[in-house]
């Protein structure tokens, strides 16, 4: 099942839910997985409420794919209220070491208390949470060393769970809690829709690539201008969507701009990172 193709109604909202709270009495910790392109865009609009009394640890995946200067903008912003986040990027398996020293030290009050109720388990059990597409079958599988998780990605479908021993003393459930994305903010649903987080379908394939290069001449004119050794200044979008066509041979017949191959062109090579990394939200946006 294409996992992006899923439909939440209010009853798979709700069996999603309860299913990650049956679970969270499970574990010792919560890692809420997050897009660092689009840390805002890319929480679950429920979990903030959920995870109050839990302890949390937030992962910003992809972190190869983001601005630095960003991601530690969010890492200040997330511990200015008391809550430690990670960079991670999970394709590549950088950082995932971090996650169960960082976890100990989240756990700290946890784990002396253990101590003195003569608890000898020093295992900390974890669950992974998180929208489609942040990541968490490739974070699962790389902390696994497995090939392929068993994605647990329809909606209040109950699969028994396993524990997966990760190096070190951590336990894993195998099953990732899947979270809805947010869907009221015309904003927020581009910036999934950038990403490859959401199908396209939320606006056709060229107003999506014109969305894309107003957004990231927002953020700096000279991504554009780099990568197809264009002159954005003072040019409106659609000119600079026709310079780029123009520049990688995007044209039909009577050299009219073949608008869906540009667009597909930029689109795929923001989402391949050949335009940088960048990050589409700030801490103060
Ligand atoms: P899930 O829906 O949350 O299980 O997401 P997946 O694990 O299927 O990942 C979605 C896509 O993001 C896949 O193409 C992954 O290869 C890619 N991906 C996941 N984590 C990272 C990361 O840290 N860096 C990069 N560059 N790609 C990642």
């Amino acid at each position: 099942m294409d996992i992006n193709n899923i439909n939440w109604y209010p009853g798979h909202m709700k069996k999603a839910i309860d299913k990650i709270k049956e679970n969270m009495k499970l574990v010792d910790i919560v890692l809420v997985l997050v897009d660092s392109r689009i840390v805002k865009s890319s929480m679950n609009p429920v979990i903030e409420d959920i995870l109050k009394n839990k302890p949390q640890l937030i992962l910003l995946n992809k972190m190869d794919m983001a601005d630095p200067k960003i991601t530690q903008n969010w890492i200040n912003y997330f511990a200015k209220k008391n809550i430690t986040a990670l960079p991670i990027d999970s394709k590549n398996g950088k950082n995932l070491d971090k996650i169960e020293p960082t976890a100990k030290k989240i756990l700290e009050d946890v784990l002396a208390n253990r101590k003195d109720k003569n608890i000898k388990s020093e295992i900390i059990r974890m669950m992974i949470v998180g929208i489609p597409n942040v990541g968490k079958s490739t974070i699962i599988n790389k902390l696994s060393n497995r090939q392929s998780a068993k994605t647990g990605n329809t909606p209040g479908v109950t699969r028994t769970n396993q524990w997966i021993r990760i190096k070190g003393k951590m336990e894993l459930l195998d099953t990732p809690g899947v979270l809805w994305p947010k869907f009221e903010d015309n904003e927020i649903g581009l910036n999934l829709a950038f990403t490859g987080a959401i199908k396209d379908e939320i606006l056709d394939e060229e107003n999506l690539a014109y969305k894309l290069i107003e957004k990231l001449m927002s953020i700096d004119p000279q991504i554009l201008e780099k990568r197809y050794s264009i002159d954005t200044q003072s040019k409106e979008t659609i000119e600079i969507m026709d310079d780029i066509a123009i520049r990688r041979g995007c044209l039909l017949k009577g050299k009219n701009i073949d608008y869906s191959k540009v667009s597909s062109i930029v689109i795929d090579e923001f989402r391949k990172t050949k335009l940088g990394r960048i990050s589409l939200e700030d801490v103060c946006d």
